[in-house]
């Protein structure tokens, strides 16, 4: 009787994942889930994003790592407060671990926090963690055939963000055809095409978080 055990898993982290939801909304928190495979450019993104904004809002980090603390390392030195989460071998996070991240984060003097989730295309869609938004990243480095196969990821994401497309004349991925498939899975999904390394794109996605904070 495996089904049983995986739904009761699941509707434990909503239960979870709903009191992080109304905490956050109390504290006027914009909360973003960022998930990719491992080197897509999470803690990157993440390193532009806090020295654009840092001046214009209160920026926080919850970093999910399998082992170590060197992405965290990464977000204390690009001036954001950071929480590191190691999850022991656990490929995603939950709400659970949310949670026990959480009293490390000054909710009231936090305008944006980003949970930077494990390195995987697979399970940390299935986990509602209580956030606002499911923010994905793509490398081009991955190859244009990634939507369809873990469409659940393309699914569930609100944003997806094509990184490393500086690399597009060396590498065999068609835009095109990213974008073809993922507005199949997901006819609302925004897009934007960046680089981390060439700062590229990235004033679209500045742009979209700041229509999105709210105090
Ligand atoms: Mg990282
Ligand atoms: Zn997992």
């Amino acid at each position: 009787m495996k089904i049983p055990v995986v739904r009761n898993i699941l509707e434990v982290n909503d239960r979870i994942a709903n009191e992080h939801r109304e905490l956050f909304q109390k504290n006027n928190l914009l909360v973003l889930n960022l998930m990719s495979s491992p080197g897509a450019g999470k803690t990157s993104l993440l390193e532009n994003t806090i020295g654009h904004l840092k001046e214009k809002m209160r920026i926080g980090v919850i970093e999910g790592d399998i082992q170590t603390s060197v992405d965290a390392e990464r977000i204390l030195g690009a001036g954001a407060a950071a929480v590191q989460i190691n999850t022991d071998g656990a490929c995603h996070l939950d709400a659970n671990m949310i949670k026990a991240a959480l009293p490390g984060i000054n909710m009231e003097e936090t305008d944006l926090l980003f949970i930077e989730n494990v390195g995987n295309l697979v399970c940390p869609a299935e986990f509602d963690l209580g956030e606002d938004y499911k923010v994905m990243i793509l490398s081009v480095t991955e190859g244009d055939d990634k939507p369809e196969k873990y469409p659940l990821m393309f699914h569930e994401a609100s944003v997806l963000l094509v990184n490393k497309i500086d690399l597009l004349p060396y590498v065999s991925c068609d835009m095109s055809r990213i974008r073809e498939a993922v507005l199949k899975i997901n006819p609302h999904i925004k897009i934007f095409e960046i680089s981390c390394q060439t700062k590229e794109g990235l004033d679209n996605w500045f742009q979209w978080i700041s229509g999105c904070v709210k105090k």
